[in-house]
């Protein structure tokens, strides 16, 4: 990392729920990440730097390309849905489709019924937190949300929070935390990490089909002020962490909302993003959930602030235990101060570029035709 960064209120939250990662996969895939940035080796190594947390699941797959990174997988929670295998191919279908060019594009024409949520059914609980209001985010030229960073958009009202979670999508816990949210029929904003989408596409799924917003917050979650990263490799983070998401769920539309790892903000970056059209989410309290020595910390921490700023949008990582385990009853104490739930969505999906698509399938180590899904390829016959 850069010794020179500066890092604001929300980053050594961030900084720190990196390096505290618990699980020997997450280990040695930072110290992997490092060493390949550092060697401009982005592409070359990913199975045997991250071969201990991998999963690929075979109906996930894309259309016509490899299989990639078919390396062991203690991931109870991957298991692959008998779903339609994603179609990782070319186009999302009601989106253009990106250009054969790395260049930026400027506004390109938005698709339809962009981020639209699966119909969900109705709350069956009536104490749930619940959603009060949704509110729809033109990306246009690249907002900046979250008042650590960016204090030109102040659209919450009074008592009223976004609930956001980084770093995932990752075994048991991101599972619990979409089950916490389902019970309380209320929603959140994710912004996953490519290569754990890559992992755990079914998961990433899980979470589209919860009908929560899905954002992207780079591939390997290097930190982008890093001044060893040409401009071409932050891009690429930025670029490929799309794509990736794009692949585990299977080219479904999702929105151009972006978080920068660490909350490190390289000007430039921002500047690309606004030519992208893709919002970039810094916080306004972070939850500090990677220090957490037990769920109840993580309650405290998050009441303690928001009783203090009175609303805004907060950061969580999925990607943590105590985060999970701490959920519910954070639910019910933002429920008890009377804090009311804003979703987030956007108003045209994502438009990844072509180049980054193909890089994420040049991942791929074992070729294979089929793309069919595995309940057209495995049947139980008996048992
Ligand atoms: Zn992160």
């Amino acid at each position: 990392m850069a010794a020179q960064v500066q890092l604001g209120y929300c980053d050594p939250g961030q900084e720190m729920a990196w390096a505290k990662a618990k699980t020997n996969a997450e280990r040695d895939q930072r110290k992997g990440n490092a060493m390949r940035i550092a060697a401009g080796l982005i592409f070359a190594s990913a199975v045997s730097l991250c071969a201990s947390g991998a999963a690929w699941s075979q109906a996930a797959a894309p259309k016509g390309a490899a299989a990639p990174q078919p390396v062991p997988a203690p991931a109870p929670a991957a298991a692959p849905k008998s779903a339609a295998a994603p179609q990782a191919a070319p186009a999302p279908a009601p989106a253009a489709a990106p250009k054969s060019t790395a260049a930026p594009q400027a506004a390109p024409a938005p698709a339809p019924a962009a981020a639209a949520a699966p119909a969900k059914a109705p709350c069956a609980n009536p104490n749930a937190l619940g959603i009060a209001r949704i509110v729809e985010i033109d990306t246009t030229g690249g907002p900046g949300f979250g008042f650590e960073h960016f204090k030109q958009l102040d659209f919450l009202r009074e008592h009223e929070v976004v609930l956001t979670f980084d770093d995932g999508p990752w075994p048991v816990n991101t599972p619990s935390v979409l089950k916490t949210l389902a019970e309380e029929c209320t929603t959140g904003v994710f912004f996953p990490i490519g290569k754990h989408a890559t992992y755990y596409p079914e998961i990433l799924k899980q979470v589209a089909a919860a009908g929560h917003t899905i954002g992207s917050h780079t591939w390997s979650h290097a930190n982008l002020n890093n001044k060893k990263l040409t401009e071409d490799q932050r891009k690429e983070e930025i670029e490929k962490g799309i794509s990736a998401v794009k692949w585990a769920l299977g080219g479904a539309p999702f929105a151009p909302f972006f978080r920068f790892p660490a909350l490190q903000h390289p000007p430039e970056m921002v500047t690309y993003l606004g030519t992208r059209n893709v919002a970039i989410f810094s916080c306004d309290l972070d939850s500090f959930d990677f220090k957490a020595s037990k769920p109840q910390t993580v309650i405290d921490s998050v009441m303690k602030k928001v009783d203090k700023l009175g609303k805004g949008i907060i950061l969580m990582h999925d990607f943590q235990k105590h985060t999970a385990e701490a959920l519910p009853e954070l639910m019910h104490r933002l429920k008890a101060g009377g804090y009311k739930v804003v979703q987030m969505r956007a108003k045209t999906p994502v438009q990844s570029l072509a180049q980054y698509d193909e890089e994420i399938l040049k991942d791929a180590k074992l070729p294979t035709v089929s793309s069919r899904p595995v309940s057209s390829v495995v049947q139980t016959i008996s048992e």
